[in-house]
């Protein structure tokens, strides 16, 4: 078994182990908030008591030889147990995940597949908010792209205000086609397969789909029917006697059928500005490839970025966005750009 971390915090409802005690008190300050959070928002939830590890990598055995559940996190139920990544993207956001593991009841095991990941995932959405818009655009476009894709246009021209008064604008298109490794998914395999466990080997690719497809089907109940529209399908199959919950019954409640366009049209319309801007930062190379092809075609080399009006849109579903939106990474392109800019001139001079 893995060693477990050194420092000890007991407090009412469990222990956290970490590096050191204010790494201890930080999470413990996370659970003081989550954890009745997470009971007034679930129908049948609870929590025994339970113990927190902070990991460099969560893991229950010293050497780990099978993938973990969720990479930044890991519930073990046999052992009451948090195992957390102390290099989680967003430690908070992964707490609650592993919480809503520990906390559901039994009614939620009728859950098929993966969903209980994509609940996990809607629930740390609602007690996070400030990681909820990078959480809803990583899972909404590993939906599409398990499905097809993800397909973008960038539109390239001069800004108005940077160009002479009167002067004709010719603008530059991109359509662009986000393809994923786990493209050609059978979504309604997010019923037959639990990603979530660790003895379900899949490539990360695959099971990134996966939590996708299980995230787009809870969040479009909980949006209809709330929490409790999602429990009241366990309740209903357990009284019929079903192990799990039909899969046909979660398409219906979700307003989704087993075609994968259905679903990555659904994934790609539920993404608004703020998980387009996500979506731009995860995958930056199309957009810069984009003004570099404008820049290219139009022979307009000396045009700072800056001049530039940039627009990403989706073409599923409906949000728009401008690259001045997201200035850190308009720098960044313009650097990368001004880099390049002068690399060529220094070839030409050597040449001559
Ligand atoms: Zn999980």
């Amino acid at each position: 078994m893995a060693a477990p971390p050194s420092s000890v915090l007991a407090f009412d409802g469990g222990r956290v182990l970490a590096a050191d005690p204010s790494e201890a008190q930080r999470v413990e300050t996370l659970l003081a908030r989550l954890q009745p959070e997470l009971l007034g928002l679930l129908p049948d939830t609870s929590f025994e008591d339970l113990d927190v590890w902070v990991q460099d990598t969560p893991s229950l055995y010293m050497n780990a030889t099978e993938a973990s559940t969720d990479a930044e996190g890991l519930w073990s139920p046999t052992h009451q147990r948090i195992m957390l990544s102390r290099h989680a993207d967003h430690i908070e956001r992964t707490l609650a995940h592993e919480l809503t593991h520990a906390a559901l009841g039994a009614s939620w095991g009728l859950l098929p597949g993966s969903m209980e990941e994509g609940l996990a995932d809607h629930v740390s959405g609602s007690l996070c908010e400030s990681g909820a818009a990078r959480l809803r655009a990583g899972r909404l476009s590993s939906a599409c792209l398990a499905t097809g894709g993800v397909s973008l246009q960038v539109d390239v021209m001069p800004r108005a205000d940077a160009s002479p008064t009167g002067a004709v604008r010719s603008g530059w298109s991109a359509c662009i086609r986000l393809k994923g490794e786990a493209d050609g998914t059978d979504p309604l395999d997010v019923f037959r397969l639990a990603a979530g466990l660790s003895s379900t080997r899949l490539e990360s690719g695959a099971k990134r789909g996966f939590y996708g497809l299980a995230y787009l089907a809870v969040s479009r109940i909980v949006d209809r029917a709330g929490y409790t529209g999602l429990q009241d399908l366990c309740l209903r199959a357990e009284e019929q006697g079903l192990s799990h919950v039909p899969a046909g019954w979660i398409l219906e409640a979700a307003g989704l059928d087993a075609a994968p366009a259905s679903w990555r049209g659904a994934a790609a319309s539920a993404m608004g500005e703020a998980e387009l801007v996500e979506l731009v930062r995860m995958y930056p190379d199309f957009v810069s490839d984009a003004v570099q092809g404008y820049l290219t075609s139009t022979g307009a080399s000396d045009t700072h970025p800056g001049d530039l009006e940039v627009e990403i849109s989706l073409r599923e579903g409906s949000a728009t966005v401008l690259l001045s939106q997201i200035p850190d990474l308009q720098a960044k392109i313009a650097a990368a750009l001004g880099r390049s800019g002068r690399a060529t001139v220094q070839v030409a001079s050597a040449h001559r």
